[in-house]
């Protein structure tokens, strides 16, 4: 498929980064022809199902040199980046249809080509919810948020930024208990979308949580 998502998108634009701070710091010529090996070898699998005229285009990574090349570069790219996966008001319900009083979000003010996944938090309950694809399929989690204007580690993308406290309650293993699990990820999802490289982390994050 002639596409990429918001995650890969991400990626290419950190390769360029790498790129450009080599180029500014490297005086090595080897050293830098190892490192567009590398970068060129990553690409190639990341566009590998794509047509050789579309590859050939996205393998034009490997003159990045500065700012303005990537740049460059980036513009030519940005328009392969797809949507996020249509998600309708219903399918949310039906999602989340175990949680009482719940409430979606304004579907038509999220940047869909900028999110590999969707997140939105009811004022009211204190709640956040969490819709990501995984195999085919959408799956959703939602527990309560609690932001105290902190920064730490975000276990969805693993940087460093502001965030909140997002606690899951599940069924303990003696009947009638509960465990609460409590994870800091951004407060905004938006920040963490641009955050992320790829789907790996976030569906760690989220899996263990979804039993
Ligand atoms: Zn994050």
């Amino acid at each position: 498929m002639e596409a990429i998502t918001n995650e890969q998108y991400n990626f290419l634009q950190s390769r360029t980064q790498k790129l450009i701070n080599a180029y500014s710091t490297v005086n090595d010529q080897s050293v830098l022809h190892a490192l567009k090996q590398l970068i060129e070898e990553e690409v190639k699998e990341l566009v590998s199902v794509m047509s050789l005229e579309t590859q050939q285009l996205f393998l034009t990574i490997t003159s990045v040199q500065d700012k303005i090349t990537a740049d460059q570069y980036l513009s030519k790219v940005k328009p392969y980046v797809r949507p996020f996966i249509d998600v309708s008001e219903d399918q949310l319900k039906k999602l989340f249809s175990k949680v009482k009083k719940f409430k979606g979000p304004a579907l038509n003010q999220i940047p869909l080509r900028e999110i590999s996944y969707l997140s939105w938090e009811d004022q009211g309950t204190n709640k956040r919810y969490i819709v990501a694809p995984y195999e085919n399929r959408i799956i959703g989690l939602q527990g309560s948020f609690s932001t105290k204007h902190q920064k730490n580690i975000c276990s969805i993308c693993n940087k460093y930024e502001s965030v909140g406290l997002f606690s899951v309650e599940s069924k303990g293993k003696v009947q009638g208990t509960y465990t609460i699990r409590g994870n800091y990820i951004c407060s905004d999802y938006l920040t963490c979308n641009r955050n992320l490289t790829s789907l790996q982390k976030l569906h760690d994050f989220l899996l263990p949580l979804l039993s």
